[in-house]
């Protein structure tokens, strides 16, 4: 038994991986990864492989670089972990000022975790909180266009809300019951009976204080009293209270069904078609692959969804879009230029520019989620910079730093930010953080990570690289089983079908796209499909030779596993 052979058989007994079949995965020869060097990958066995997808599209400057290795160690000599919770560090304020400086103008905060995923979650949150807040006068105050304009001064006195939705909700409080109203009562906490209560006539709150406890009674009547809710988080609350209220007086749901015609504003995301933006929950939301994401339907929220960027006519769709949802809109998500989960498809020059340009003039955020495109995969060191486009919100992980560790960070400007501050009672915090949120070792690869960038002049560097592989790729254009070869940068997707003049795929149980990865593998090179398109996403360092070489591999890769059966 090899060395690999033994490592092999004690994964198959353990461990549960990622994206993968485990029915079937104990019968392939999975390459044991033991060692990194450079651009190459060395097994159990010594064998070495071309790292021709940067270790899941994260690693830049190849692996073992000796100036991220000496930072790394560097840092663990004075703490390899500390919370930004109630305390700070050093990498964690440089890495942050730094990136500040590289990213789109206009950007100015910075908020770290540790995943794409959770970095895109933590976007939708303010995007959303924001909206949630901005009604309340103070340093974050929006001026909203007239159309989608929150009430004045003097109806916020009285409590905000939509009027709809306080009519319905005072004609459900008429009619019911004690029980129910106890039920309710006891379900929720006292800030949203506080801004449910907001703006409600004397009699049908007494009727309500009388099923509150004492003591409780009396916290909400305080809370009440300087409740200070927008008008989306007095709408939000009174449906809470309608929703408990229907759990447990049926009977009452009439008027429930009639508010929910409402539409909601500034609490829905616009999204698009074959969209991936990670794999929790809120995340998967954004997303639009159903493959993914369709089996946990239930659990996720509803977006409007526009077509992929990719399609055609896609543009015309959005503006209808942004036409008719407006309103209701807290953000437009985004991958720029290319969506890479879905097999890299390339999204029309000026795209991206005229989403902005919709979100400007509809009062929509734009975010955009370079945690793929980020440090210069498509030629630039952001996908964005290429039309002159600042995001209000901007996820980056990956690459961050330079592959080495996992970070994450969102970007979010001064505007955003303004509209979570206020005194401890306004309760604007942003109530998130993880336990390695700004991880000291992660940032110091960072910072590491991007000194190599400046010193080695990286992204001035890439127009041969970018060359060596288009023309790389470029004879599989013609090939009989290649539908399209998509690719900006060093992201680039092979896409493989059974008849090229129909468009006809593959049985998806035939899994070409992974013959091709097992092809290159005996080459000497590591891939991944999605599906049947073969991605290659080569480390920004790898030389035109080595460039050369992988793209040859593809080729050979994809020749031998689209012959016969
Ligand atoms: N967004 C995009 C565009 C991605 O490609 C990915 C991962 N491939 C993610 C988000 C999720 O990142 P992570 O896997 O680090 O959670």
């Amino acid at each position: 038994m090899t060395a690999s052979e033994a490592w092999r058989e004690r994964d198959r007994q353990v461990l549960w991986h990622p994206f993968t079949q485990s029915q079937g995965w104990g019968d392939e020869d999975f390459p044991v990864i033991v060692a990194a060097e450079g651009v190459h990958l060395v097994d159990a066995d010594g064998r070495r492989y071309l790292d021709g997808v940067s270790s899941l599209w994260c690693n830049v400057h190849g692996h073992r670089v000796p100036a991220i290795d000496a930072a790394v160690r560097a840092q663990l000599d004075r703490a390899a972990h500390t919370t930004m919770l109630g305390l700070t560090h050093p990498p964690a304020v440089e890495l942050a000022e730094r990136l500040l400086r590289l990213a789109p103008p206009g950007l100015a905060r910075v908020f770290y975790s540790d995943s794409g995923s959770e970095a895109m979650e933590i976007a939708l949150k303010i995007a959303y909180q924001f909206w949630q807040q901005v009604a309340v006068p103070g340093p974050g105050s929006r001026v909203l266009r007239p159309e989608s304009s929150l009430p004045g001064p003097g109806i916020a006195m009285t409590g905000l809300g939509s009027p709809g939705t306080a009519t319905a909700f005072h004609a459900v409080l008429e009619r019911a019951g004690e029980d129910a109203l106890a039920g309710a009562v006891a379900a929720l906490d006292d800030v949203t009976l506080a801004f449910a209560l907001a703006g409600c006539p004397a009699t049908l709150a007494g009727k309500v204080f009388r099923q509150v406890p004492g003591e409780r009674s009396l916290d909400v009547r305080r809370r009440l009293g300087r409740h200070g809710g927008s008008e989306a988080q007095v709408d939000a609350a009174r449906c809470a209270f309608l929703d408990r209220l229907a759990g447990a007086a049926p009977a009452l749901k009439t008027p429930r069904a009639r508010r929910t015609r409402e539409p909601r504003r500034k609490q829905a995301f616009l999204t698009f078609g074959e969209a991936y933006h990670g794999d929790t929950i809120g995340s998967v939301s954004l997303g639009g692959i159903d493959l993914f994401h369709a089996v946990y339907g239930p659990l996720l929220f509803r977006t409007v969804r526009a077509p992929s960027p990719a399609a055609p006519g896609a543009l015309d769709a959005v503006e209808r879009l942004f036409e008719r949802h407006h309103v209701e809109l807290a953000a437009a998500v985004v991958e720029p230029l290319i969506q890479g989960a879905a097999g890299m498809l390339v999204h029309p020059d000026g795209f991206l520019r005229r989403l902005r340009a919709l979100c400007d003039a509809h009062d929509v955020f734009l975010i955009c989620d370079e945690v793929a495109t980020g440090f210069g995969r498509t030629g630039t060191m952001f996908a964005c910079a290429q039309e002159g486009v600042t995001p209000d919100l901007m996820a980056v992980a990956k690459g961050l730093t330079g592959g080495y560790l996992p970070l994450a960070a969102t970007l979010a400007t001064e505007e955003i930010h303004r509209a979570f501050l206020g005194s401890h009672a306004d309760q604007k915090t942003f109530f998130h953080g993880h336990t390695y949120t700004g991880n000291p070792l992660a940032c110091a690869a960072a910072l590491a990570s991007l000194d190599v960038f400046e010193r080695e002049r990286v992204i001035e560097g890439l127009a041969p690289k970018i060359a060596a592989f288009a023309e790389g790729l470029a004879p599989l254009a013609s090939h009989p089983h290649v539908r399209e070869v998509r690719r900006r940068g060093l992201m680039a997707g092979v896409e493989l079908v059974k008849e090229k003049a129909a468009g006809m795929p593959y049985d998806v149980a035939e899994r070409r796209g992974h013959r091709v990865t097992l092809e290159a593998r005996a080459h000497g090179a590591v891939l991944r499909p999605l599906g049947d398109v073969v991605v290659l996403m080569p480390p920004l360092a790898m030389s035109v030779d080595d460039l050369r070489r992988l793209t040859g591999i593809a080729r050979a890769a994809i020749d031998a596993a689209t012959r016969g059966k």
